[in-house]
């Protein structure tokens, strides 16, 4: 828990418009559990599981806060106390239930739960209130367009995770295992800015063929190709998340020139964001330079996935996903081909729409970078 990051009009807005979107979607109010969404409306952090900390939106009405007494002052430290938002405290052996209850306005005929409310909160409510839905699509409204202040901390934590990226050949030499590597790079996420390491993938070799792989004991080797895929939180909350595809040594002429096109494939999505086209018109850009190349096959995954807060979010740039883009959408564009028992390799960058195309929040060097002797 931290003290709010915006002003304090910043969540005031944020929560008249979530407010606006629960009358909208038909609802009495939704309850919003601890995580991204809870962070985004209202700076509070608070990850308590089985103790209910809920911020309720009633559709006509002030939200409330329902708060266990012990953590009151960290919630009163957060937007919730600049904005002298209602709060209902409970201790143990009272009901937090009927606390909703009473915040949404008694006996709600449909209301909505964040994606993130625990299982352990959602039942109880169900007994008392009624089967809730899934409040996603009002919640998601909010959060898939950034206003400028949340880019700047997005590309303060772009210009962070770049940063680490340029230190990363230093730290690739063959001798060295996966896990050594991870870990100089953990701290350099740390040192470059970043309050938390989020994640941080070195695939090495084979292991760069799984898209899912993290670290491991693998010693990497002269010759390898390095897939380090690595991401943190700045003190804001706001995350990065970028891809470099390294060569340990010398690759070999036709690795070299698979990872040419990947480049060009990624460039090439990247150029085709602006806003009024589809998601999924974004993916095929990029697949579009794989296919002709021969290795449409190689490619496993979406394109990219939407930041902010926390790492995946809408908008999710994928096929089948008819989206419409919109200035101030932020999202990964990260095409990857693998090639399993051998080697695979990824690039990715954090890209914002703006009002005619894109602007790239990741500028650390694309081409195949050379690292160790
Ligand atoms: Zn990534
Ligand atoms: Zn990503
Ligand atoms: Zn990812």
């Amino acid at each position: 828990m931290s003290t709010p990051f915006f002003d304090a009009s910043v969540y005031a807005a944020r929560l008249a418009r979530a407010r606006a979107l629960v009358a909208e979607a038909g609802l009495d109010g939704i309850v919003v559990g601890p995580g991204p969404d809870l962070v985004y409306l209202a700076g509070v952090e608070g990850d308590t599981i089985e103790r209910l900390t809920a911020l309720v939106i009633p559709a006509a009405g002030e939200p409330t806060v329902v708060v266990p007494r012990m953590e009151l002052a960290k919630v009163r430290d957060t937007a919730v106390g600049s904005l002298g938002l209602p709060l209902a405290d409970w201790i143990d052996g009272e009901d937090p239930y009927a606390l909703v209850e009473s915040a949404l306005g008694f006996a709600p005929a449909r209301f909505g739960v964040s994606d993130a409310l625990p299982a352990l909160h959602v039942i109880p409510l169900s007994d008392r209130l009624g089967v809730p839905v899934l409040a996603t699509e009002v919640l998601r409204e909010g959060r898939m367009v950034k206003d400028a202040a949340e880019i700047a901390e997005l590309r303060r934590a772009g210009e962070a995770i770049d940063a680490v990226h340029r230190r990363v050949p230093g730290l690739l030499r063959a001798g060295r295992t996966e896990r050594e590597v991870a870990a100089d790079i953990s701290a350099a996420i740390v040192e470059e800015g970043h309050r938390t390491v989020e994640f941080v993938i070195v695939a090495s070799g084979p292991n760069g063929a799984d898209p899912h792989h993290e670290v491991s004991d693998r010693v990497i080797a002269d010759g390898d190709i390095v897939v380090v895929d690595i991401g943190g939180a700045v003190p804001s909350g706001y995350n990065s998340d970028s891809t470099r595809t390294y060569a340990v040594g010398e690759p070999d002429p036709e690795t070299a020139r698979r990872i040419a096109v990947l480049v060009a494939a990624q460039q090439a999505a990247v150029d085709a964001v602006r806003p009024g086209i589809t998601a999924e018109e974004v993916d095929a850009a990029a697949r579009e330079v794989l296919d002709a190349a021969g290795l449409g096959a190689a490619f496993l995954h979406r394109t990219g996935h939407g930041i902010g807060v926390s790492t995946h979010e809408e908008p999710y740039i994928a096929p089948g996903n008819a989206l419409l883009l919109r200035e101030g959408m932020a999202f990964s564009i990260e095409p990857g081909i693998y090639f399993p028992g051998e080697w695979g390799a990824r690039i990715e960058d954090i890209v914002v729409v703006t009002a005619d195309g894109s602007d790239r929040l990741n500028l650390a060097p694309h081409v195949l970078a050379r690292a160790g002797d």
